[in-house]
Parts: C-alpha cells; structure tokens; sequence
C-alpha cells in the first residue's frame, strides 16, 4: 500500500484532523512487472539470434573467408536466425496492434469456415514436410462479425501448433482433426492433436506472451512463444473464447469460440 498523510489545518493554523489516504499498489505493481518481463523476454528473445549472426559474420571475416564449404554452411545459419528475428519482430507487431485496436469493434462479417478451409490449405506442405495428416470437417457458412485476417490467424497459429507440437518423435505420422461447427449462438474451431499433450500445470499460463511448455523444442520449431498470447487477444476483440484441454502424451484440444453474426444487427 501508498500511504499519505495530510495534516488539515484550521485557518488559524492549528492542526486538528489529518487525511490518509491508501492506495492499494498491488494491481499496479503487477501491470508493470509484466510490462519489465515483456521487455526483458522480448530483449533476450532478438539478443540471442542477433549474437550468433554477428559470431558468424566474424568467421567469415576470418577463419572461413577460404572456405567455400563453411561459407555456405553458415550462411544457410545466419539465413535462418536473420529469418528468427522476422517472425519474432512480425509477432511483436502483430501483439502490438491487436492492443491499440482493443476497443475498435471490427465491423465485417467473415465466414470462419470459409477462413479455416484456406488455412489448411496453405499449411498442408508443411503439415505434409513434418509428417502430419489433416482432417477438415467444416459445416459451412459459419458467419461471423470480424476481422477476417486476425481470425485467419487464429486458425492458423491453432492449426500450426498442432502440426508442430502433434507429431511425437515415437511415431511416423500424426493426425491433426480441425472442425468449424455453429451452435445455436457461436462458431466454434476446434482442433485437435494426438501429440505431446501438455501437464496441466502449463495449461492456465499457456496464453501469457513468451510463455512455453519447453523453450527448446518451441524454439527448434520456429516459435515465438506469442502465438497463443497473438489467439487469446483477438478472441477478446471478437467477444469470443479461447479454452483448453489437455493429457500429456495422448493430446490436445484447442477450441476457438466467436458469437454467430446476428442478421439484420
Ligand atoms: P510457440 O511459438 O512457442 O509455439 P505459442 O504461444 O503458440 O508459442 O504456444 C505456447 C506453448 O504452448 C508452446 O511453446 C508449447 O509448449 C505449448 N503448446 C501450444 N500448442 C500445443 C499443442 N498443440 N501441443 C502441445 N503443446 C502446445
């Protein structure tokens, strides 16, 4: 708690009563602890990818200037963390301006089955590279009010989550169930993974920015650690919701909810 004190003085100056005030700090105090954290994880998340391309732009300068074959090796490295740094930056951005955009209500009305079935489209080459099988069952239209990019990226962050964290390294492939069903009032997205699973203990922090169940594997598979934080915004904006199950070693379930665009509103 802030206290202050303030003495109240008679106008022929003799103190009779004093105000106090408490402010309670704890909210915050919280608000700029997680604002020190994003900077520091932010920081450290570029510092890392921005070490090792200047280590390697110094031996190209020296020991590998001959060497044709370390040369390359290293650029193909040095194309991959410049390309790290991208993504990271592009989601930063992304978290950014879903936050600006907080209390604009997007105003277009979007089919998210329509939305869904072309992100599995374009994620089937690297849903096909890693070894994972998609199945699509969507119930079409699925109309609602929105932003059709901020929704096309919660189905593909979802999506591109289970591809990633479903394949088990104990097994050849992995399938990867996505459905758009309505309900009387909402679109639901759920997709689900015969993955990994995830301990439940991870599971009420999942959506924090830079939160991961395993920094190294989520790093190997090119994330961020925003993409559930990047889900979790944009559902809020639509006055929708985003819940998880989970069991570790059998999968998980991600089900995106968005209310059904009301005709004639
Ligand atoms: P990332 O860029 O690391 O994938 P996300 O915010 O998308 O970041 O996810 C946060 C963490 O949640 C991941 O690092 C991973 O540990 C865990 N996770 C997300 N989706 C799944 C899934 N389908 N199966 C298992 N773990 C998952």
């Amino acid at each position: 708690f802030d206290v202050c004190v303030a003495p109240l003085a008679m106008p022929d100056g003799q103190v009779e009563a004093a105000l106090v005030t408490l402010r309670d700090l704890t909210e915050i105090r919280r608000v700029e602890r997680l604002r020190v954290d994003f900077i520091a994880n932010a920081s450290h998340e570029l510092r890392t990818p921005l070490a090792s391309l200047l280590g390697f732009i110094e031996t190209l300068q020296g020991s590998a200037r001959d060497d044709p074959k370390a040369r390359d090796r290293f650029l193909v490295i040095m194309r991959d963390q410049g390309r790290r740094m991208a993504r990271l930056i592009e989601d930063l951005l992304s978290l950014s301006r879903i936050e600006q955009k907080q209390h604009v209500r997007p105003e277009t009305v979007v089919d998210l089955a329509q939305t869904v079935r072309s992100v599995v489209d374009s994620l089937s080459p690297m849903a096909e590279e890693l070894g994972a099988e998609i199945r699509l069952s969507v119930a079409e239209p699925a109309l609602v009010k929105g932003d059709r990019d901020e929704l096309l990226r919660v189905a593909e962050n979802l999506i591109e989550n289970a591809i990633k964290y479903g394949v088990r390294p104990d097994a050849a492939s992995a399938l990867v169930e996505v459905s758009v069903d309505t309900t009387e009032k909402e679109a639901v997205l759920t997709v689900r993974d015969y993955g990994r699973g995830i301990a439940p203990e991870h599971l009420p922090r999942l959506t924090e920015r830079f939160y991961r169940v395993d920094a190294t594997q989520s790093r190997a598979r090119n994330g961020t650690g925003l993409g559930l934080a990047i889900v979790k915004h944009i559902l809020t904006r639509h006055r929708g919701k985003l819940s998880i199950s989970s069991r570790l070693n059998h999968g998980s379930t991600f089900v995106a909810s968005v209310p059904l665009h009301a005709r004639g509103k």
